[in-house]
């Protein structure tokens, strides 16, 4: 094991592996849905249920807590604190648009984008130590800064997160002084869309 500036922590193999060689398994850090969606994907009908992931029909059945869309109303996911127990909590806090208004409101809504970064930022309240292994992967952090995806990252998933779900988290948790989220700031978002981008 290894580190450098450009690629940050790597193995290096001392001999010559033969291809399809399997050298590790591991579990994941955070499972969850596709990252970097097409446009066309940001503007489907058909979206994964926040349970289990299989495609549902936007506007059929919600998670009742936090009302994001699942395939069934008993999916077995949806109270999994390995999956969508990671993020109800804090997807609780939106403000979901109702049967009957502009289609556009939904799709703006559920930004299946940003879930999976919120699940990595959400994974700090379940498991610290696995937090801080994800959050000390590679971002390029500051490579990133002054670009496009940064630019876009941080409309599309980091302002969306905190006007919709952290705002008025960090309200409460100031109201009742009890910090639950002790690492949610746009740097800690920004890196996070850095990891996955390098990481996965
Ligand atoms: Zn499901
Ligand atoms: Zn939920």
């Amino acid at each position: 094991m290894t580190k450098s500036d450009e690629i940050g922590r790597h193995f290096v193999a001392t001999k010559t592996i033969e291809k399809d060689t399997i050298l590790f398994s591991e579990n994941p850090l955070v499972i969850g849905p596709k990252w970097n969606l097409a446009d066309y994907e940001q503007r489907s009908t058909v979206v994964p249920c926040v349970g289990c992931f299989t495609d549902c029909q936007l506007g059929q059945f919600y998670c009742e807590f936090c009302r994001w869309p699942a395939c069934k109303p008993d999916c077995p996911g949806l109270g999994n604190s390995n999956l969508h127990g990671l993020e109800c909590g804090v997807l609780r806090f939106g403000r979901p648009p109702k049967p009957g208004d502009d289609p556009e409101m939904f799709f703006d809504y559920y930004r299946y984008d940003a879930l999976l970064v919120l699940k990595c930022l959400a994974l700090q309240i379940r498991n610290a130590d696995l937090f801080d292994q994800l959050i000390n992967l590679e971002s390029h952090y500051n490579a990133r800064k002054n670009t496009r995806y940064y630019a876009d990252a941080d409309e599309r998933v980091v302002s969306y997160l905190f006007r919709n779900f952290l705002d008025p988290l960090q309200k409460l948790e100031r109201k009742e002084g009890k910090i639950v989220l002790k690492m949610c700031d746009r740097k800690t978002l920004h890196m996070i869309g850095g990891i996955l981008e390098v990481n996965i």
